[in-house]
């Protein structure tokens, strides 16, 4: 090919590639695609009243503690005794997970997700949750009593109608903790990458998970970031917690990159919403 029609071409290349990336941009608006972190102009202050590029249309309305309240994390204090709580029976198995990195979060992704796909369940009051990801945030998201902890862990799971429940755990500092170090080692490489992991080794220890002793606290709430679905159960382990490393916690904050807590909403208005089970 002579120079002059290589050149030629690479322009051209170089022109289409401009218009392509161009039309991707429109695209972009046209969906409404809206960039969200957790911090500055894109921060948690300003989710619930972020615009849709070129349009007034809010970004995430389901993010708004004025029009969607029941918004999560929240401080987890006064809660009403409800004796009717039943223990949670987790039913984890050893399976292959999708580690990835979404910009926001390092997630452990189960495969298909959906509900009744994924072999890994939990009972819940009777009812049976599928778990679909578990990751990690820092520093915790809730507050027992005004006390946050290093990490919290998030457990997502979806029942047969759709409906969600996320078990959170605290994390506190102390031994290292051998699934989160996997799900770091996979980080730290190339991803998404699949990797075998026991969600069993992420619960507290226990002599007998099933039904599982720990006592916790459940509201209904959302998920912590963008759009912030409502009208998801929350039960967060109130009085157990498990433990990592300082180094594991630098390690997922130098992965990450910053900080990916959403801090603490308006309290729950009705006392009586947020409850705690028995102790067993
Ligand atoms: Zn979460």
């Amino acid at each position: 090919m002579p120079r002059t029609h290589r050149v030629t071409s690479l322009l051209f290349l170089v022109i289409a590639s401009l218009g392509f990336l161009a039309a991707s941009a429109a695209a972009d608006n046209s969906t409404g695609a809206c960039t969200w972190s957790y911090a500055g102009d894109t921060g948690p202050g300003h989710w619930a009243t972020m615009t849709q590029p070129g349009s007034t249309e809010l970004c995430f309305p389901g993010c708004s503690n004025t029009t969607a309240p029941q918004q999560s994390p929240i401080n987890l204090q006064g809660a009403t005794l409800n004796n009717a709580l039943k223990q949670i029976q987790f039913y984890y198995v050893n399976t292959d997970v999708e580690v990835e990195n979404n910009g926001h979060n390092i997630e452990a992704v189960y495969s298909p997700a959906g509900q009744g796909t994924s072999n890994n369940n939990i009972t819940y009051n009777g009812t049976a949750y599928y778990l679909l990801n578990f990751h990690f945030h820092e520093p915790s998201e809730h507050q027992i009593i005004g006390k946050g902890s290093r990490m919290e862990l998030h457990l997502v799971h979806q029942a047969a109608n759709g409906q969600k429940l996320v078990v959170g755990i605290m994390i506190k500092l102390g031994k290292a903790n051998p699934v989160l170090q996997q799900v770091l080692t996979a980080a730290a490489g190339t991803l998404p990458a699949t990797i075998p992991v026991g969600a069993a080794g992420l619960l507290p220890p226990a002599s007998n998970w099933n039904p599982a002793p720990f006592q916790y606290y459940q509201y209904q709430g959302s998920l912590t970031v963008p759009p912030c679905t409502g009208s998801v159960i929350w039960a967060v382990l109130m009085t157990d917690s498990i433990t990592a490393t300082q180094a594991q916690i630098d390690q997922f904050k130098k992965i990450l990159g910053f900080y990916n807590a959403r801090p603490i909403q308006k309290t729950v208005p009705d006392k009586a919403a947020l409850q705690k089970s028995p102790v067993w």
